[in-house]
């Protein structure tokens, strides 16, 4: 049981609703703030997901013959368990991620709405039904997929699981998740939550580790549909993978958010916007600011920028990044900056906080004078950092964000209205903000980018997850046997 956050107890998997042993190579679990060691992640095999996908598909049996209205009292349940616990919850989500109590808290209150999306959707999914001729019906009727799988990354451990379990479940289907083997601890926690909800054996199973497990659900005849949320590099991987296999997927990956920041913008909420995007979660959001293009004359924006940044300290208000290599990397992206000629406006690396010596902390940073050729313009830094590149006119500034390989998010920062809709109309990005630096949907309204930051049809939550997770049963009915035989019937 890991509910006591501060045990070691090694992290097993859960399947049948029991933790297991196993015997695989275990990986070691740190906490990122100061690198001690919390656990141990087991890397678990191909056979491991296959006891899984069995115990899902005895589970399916029952679970998909309960009614819509009999699934979501469960999510009732959990939702509640999910507010009793979620000073643990968020605290949980702290150790292994080295995010800050309060963005953390902000995940698992995301988590929360997402339930109350999913427990809606006895209000939502009604069944079609109409005579279309004398005494004949037709009826249209979503039924769940059978076994489905659902991959996530570090950068969310509670929130993102949320956006696949409730919908997926509720909708009838039964689960192997495989959370990322950097953060595991959080869906220890949910697989627990649920079963004291009363969610029966089975339904819900954790397969923990990493590539191998990944590749296992890809190939798994048994597996119907595939969701993953990680980089681009493996999205693409698990498409490819897992759609030769002919299941349903949807694969998001990273992303180079673009802000572009106009002359006429407000300059206190356009700087403290630009820069809590930048460096919440430590830059570590898929919807985070990554490039801001400076539209025309906004150096005194640009300045308070630099003023905001100083409010931010390592350790206390800004968290930790998630391994050593991920600061290596960061500290990487900046110093070629620099040699290829942008100004380093405010420098991050070589953060080190003290008390917590062995944590990986970056600083935020802000580079000037930017080219589109520089790779901190092009790719993924995952860090608080922002690449700001200067444009002439708005035409020039859409370019830029237009030329993206990703397409997240993009926003816009002005007064007038007229500019903003030409940036709705013209960003080539799936979630676009107005004079907001993250513009991450609310619930009903569903997450999902354009380009290399999504793949597959739809989006992961909102009404696009009810048409991932179900398929349409067609039945048409007579029960006139005078009704005249027509062409159809
Ligand atoms: P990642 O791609 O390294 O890992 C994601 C998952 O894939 C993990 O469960 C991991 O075990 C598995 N994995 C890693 N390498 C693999 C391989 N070669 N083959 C098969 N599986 C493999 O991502 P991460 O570092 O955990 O998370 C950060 C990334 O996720 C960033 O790129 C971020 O933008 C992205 N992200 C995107 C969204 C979105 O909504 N688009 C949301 C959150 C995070």
């Amino acid at each position: 049981m890991m509910s006591d956050i501060t045990t070691q107890t090694p992290v097993e998997n859960f399947i049948n609703g029991k933790f297991l042993k196993n015997n695989q190579p275990t990986l070691d679990v740190l906490n990122p703030a100061d690198g001690s060691f919390i656990s141990t992640v087991p890397l678990s095999s191909s056979q491991d997901v296959d006891g899984a996908v069995q115990a899902a598909a005895k589970a399916f049996i029952g679970w998909s013959k309960m009614t819509l209205k009999e699934r979501v009292q469960i999510f009732f349940r959990y939702r509640a368990l999910l507010e009793r616990d979620m000073d643990e919850l968020t605290k949980l989500v702290q150790l292994e991620n080295g995010k800050t109590y309060g963005e953390a808290k902000a995940e698992v209150e995301k988590s929360m709405e997402l339930c109350e999306f999913a427990v809606s959707l006895p209000q939502i999914v009604v069944n079609e039904v109409q005579e279309v001729s004398k005494g004949v019906e037709c009826r249209i009727e979503r039924k769940p997929l059978g076994v489905v799988a659902s991959i996530s990354p570090f950068n969310f451990p509670n929130m993102v699981p949320h956006w696949t379990i409730p919908n997926a479940l509720i909708l009838g289907n039964t689960m192997v998740m495989k959370p990322s083997e950097v953060v595991p601890l959080s869906t220890v926690r949910m697989a627990e939550l649920l079963k004291e909800a009363g969610l029966p054996d089975g339904v819900f199973n954790l397969v923990n580790g990493g590539k191998e497990v990944v590749e296992a659900i890809c190939d798994h005849p048994d597996i119907k549909a595939v969701s993953f949320v990680g980089s681009t590099k493996v999205a693409k991987i698990v498409y490819k993978r897992a759609t030769s296999t002919l299941k349903r997927c949807v694969a998001l990956g990273g992303a180079k958010n673009h802000l572009l920041v106009l002359p006429d913008a407000n300059p206190d909420m356009t700087a403290s916007n630009v820069v809590a995007s930048m460096s919440g979660c430590a830059g570590q959001r898929c919807m985070a600011a990554s490039v801001m293009v400076g539209v025309d004359k906004v150096q005194h924006i640009i300045d308070k920028m630099v003023d905001e940044t100083k409010k931010l300290i390592p350790g206390d208000n800004l968290g930790s990044v998630i391994s050593a290599a991920a600061k290596e990397r960061i500290e990487r992206y900046i110093g070629e900056a620099e040699s290829n000629g942008a100004k380093i406006l405010v420098d991050g690396r070589n953060t080190i906080v003290a008390g917590k010596e062995g944590g990986f902390y970056v600083g935020p940073t802000i580079i000037d004078y930017v080219t589109t050729d520089m790779s901190v313009a092009r790719e993924e830094i995952f860090g608080p950092v922002i690449s700001i590149i200067r444009a002439k006119d708005l035409d020039e500034a859409i370019e830029i964000e237009n030329g993206s390989n990703y397409g997240n998010a993009a926003a816009v920062f002005t007064q007038s209205g007229g500019l903003a809709k030409q940036v709705m109309d013209r960003a080539s990005a799936g979630m676009i903000g107005v004079n907001i630096g993250v513009p991450v949907p609310r619930e009903p309204f569903s997450f999902g980018g354009w380009n290399e930051s999504k793949f597959g049809v739809g989006d992961i939550t909102g009404r696009s997850s009810i048409e991932f997770w179900t398929q349409n049963k067609k039945t048409t009915t007579k029960w006139n046997p005078q009704a005249q035989t027509n062409w159809m019937s």
